[in-house]
């Protein structure tokens, strides 16, 4: 029997630079594919112009090449798929499966972020709106393969939720599962502070009938003031002359076996060797910044 194809992506959002967090996420997909010959797709998530951080886009591809993680194929850009977006919140609003919101932020306060349906049977028109899809009195449950059993009741803890937002841009939710079944991806490796959107995710991918792909949460580090590692933190860019150095951490954060010191040598061996040796079963569900560190 032939292999099944494997599909894997990397998915950054330009709006900072990537951090040793970022960095982790990053080389366990780029390992988990690469491990079995899978293709490694990148797409750059700049879905949000007013949160982009000049330089950030550039300064992504520079270090993950000056890192050895080379994608396969052309790099793409949300900002290009517009049309795409426009066309699907378009389909869903004439089909009555989302609708206008018209609620303003202080409106929402107080409800724990969980959208009360408040628009629901409005009929608001889409102008100066957002638009929101309804979503079932469903739980929506997943087997990730690190974090374990994961599920959100939608209707409970979520609430009908925005695909397109009131100053025009797209959520990230819509794009990422339109892009995800666009490019082929079999597998979703990412940070686990996205495991709460994947009951959403499934979800969207119900409804238009789209391939659930395989998802893997690694773990997020938490700083010792209990903080996660995030770009919140306006991290500096990863230096591109501690290829190796933070590259052997990440593998050692991820559980994974270390080569000898002595066959550290450039990214590119690194990665080699680190492929033939991924055993996505060691990856721990947490992590502290201490344990990053190298014993
Ligand atoms: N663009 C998202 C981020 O940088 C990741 C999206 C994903 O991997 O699904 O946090
Ligand atoms: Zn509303």
């Amino acid at each position: 029997m032939n292999t099944p194809t494997y599909i894997g992506r990397f998915a950054p959002t330009p709006s900072g630079y990537l951090h040793f967090g970022s960095l982790v996420a990053a080389l366990a997909s780029y390992l988990d594919a690469r491990a079995v010959g899978g293709r490694w797709l990148l797409r750059m998530e700049d879905l949000d112009p007013p949160r982009e951080v000049a330089g950030a886009q550039d300064a992504i591809l520079a270090t993950l090449e000056s890192y050895g993680l080379y994608w396969d194929g052309e790099l793409t850009r949300q900002s290009q798929r517009h049309g795409e977006y426009a066309a699907l919140v378009e389909r869903l609003f004439s089909q009555g499966l989302a609708y206008a919101c018209t609620c303003s932020r202080k409106q929402l306060e107080g409800c724990n972020g969980i959208y009360p349906g408040s628009c629901r049977n409005a009929g608001h028109a889409r102008e100066n709106a957002a638009i929101r899809v309804r979503v079932p009195q469903l739980h929506y449950r997943f087997t990730d393969r690190v974090q374990g059993e994961y599920g959100q009741h939608l209707g409970r803890d979520v609430g009908d939720f925005v695909i397109q937002r009131r100053d025009g841009f797209y959520a990230y939710q819509l794009a990422v599962v339109l892009d995800d079944a666009w490019q082929g991806v079999t597998d979703v490796v990412r940070g686990a502070d996205l495991l709460d959107s994947t009951p959403r995710q499934l979800y969207l991918q119900e409804l238009l009938g789209l391939p659930q792909p395989r998802y893997l949460h690694v773990p997020l580090i938490i700083q010792p003031d209990g903080h996660k590692l995030g770009k919140s933190y306006r991290s500096p860019p990863l230096p591109a002359d501690q290829a190796t150095p933070l590259l052997i951490r990440a593998l050692n954060a991820l559980g994974q076996a270390l080569p000898d010191q002595a066959r550290y040598g450039e990214p590119a061996e690194l990665l080699r060797w680190a492929a033939q040796h991924w055993d996505a079963a060691r990856i721990p569900r947490t992590l502290t910044l201490a344990e990053t560190a190298l014993r």
